[in-house]
């Protein structure tokens, strides 16, 4: 990506629970856009607009360190990423344009239904297996909680019965996977939905006509929907 561009660059989920809902969004807003499954970089072909897709995990970090300019992500994601940056000094900072009306989801705690919960402090010195270790951190130690955690990629819901953790903390939407799982959700640590987020750093002004643009149809379009 080339950061002089007077292209906008917008950084969204190449495949997943975020990815059919950000383009279609953007394309509600009018942008026009040609998607090749295979390719990193779609132009549009009305607007000086690139799409940058890629994983979840890295829009947080390409919009704070303004690789990009907006990034379409989970609140859920983008926290996580602004505490691990903050604890290993990276940049962190972001602009929050809005809140987008999809990806609604909660990250909970889970314990197998046949352990007996009291609180949160039932927790103390046990092991929780999630993929959300700084959050989980941060939601324990405001609570004077001291657990150990298992950092996992996928697969969090298994790790009780597999005998690597005492209990879980993992993106709920329905709770069918917690409960195929044995297991039973007991705290809501965090409510999230995505995000349109900004880098920190002032655009240039031709960007900027175009975010000026893009946000009252971002609003239009919800505003629409609701
Ligand atoms: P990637 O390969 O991009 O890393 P992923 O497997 O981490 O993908 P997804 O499962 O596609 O991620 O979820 C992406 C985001 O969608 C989550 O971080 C969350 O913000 C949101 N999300 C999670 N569960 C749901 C759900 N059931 N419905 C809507 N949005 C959800
Ligand atoms: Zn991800």
């Amino acid at each position: 990506v080339d950061k002089n561009s007077q292209r906008l660059t917008i950084a969204i989920q190449k495949s997943g629970r975020l990815s059919k809902e950000s383009i279609a969004l953007l394309q509600a807003c009018g942008f026009k856009f040609s998607l090749h499954e295979a390719r990193l970089l779609a132009h549009s072909s009305n607007q000086p607009v690139d799409l940058l897709r890629v994983r979840d995990d890295d829009i947080p970090g390409l919009v704070m360190d303004g690789v990009v300019d907006l990034g379409l992500v989970g609140e859920n994601v983008l926290e996580e990423v602004r505490l691990e940056r903050q604890a290993t000094q990276l940049a962190c900072k972001v602009q929050r344009l809005r809140a987008l009306d999809f990806g609604q989801c909660r990250l909970s705690i889970a314990v197998p239904k046949e352990e007996a919960y009291g609180g949160i402090q039932d927790l103390d010195g046990k092991r929780i297996a999630t993929t959300y270790p700084y959050l989980l951190q941060n939601y324990l130690q405001q609570r004077g909680v001291s657990a150990n955690n298992a950092i996992l990629t996928g697969s969090v819901e298994v790790a009780p019965r597999a005998g690597l953790a005492d209990a879980i903390c993992d993106l709920v939407s329905t709770g069918a996977t917690l409960e195929a799982n044995g297991l039973v959700e007991k705290e809501v640590i965090f409510r999230s939905q995505a995000q349109l987020i900004q880098r920190p750093e002032p655009l240039s002004a031709a960007k900027q006509a175009i975010v000026d643009q893009l946000l009252p149809r971002i609003d239009g379009v919800q505003m629409a929907r609701e």
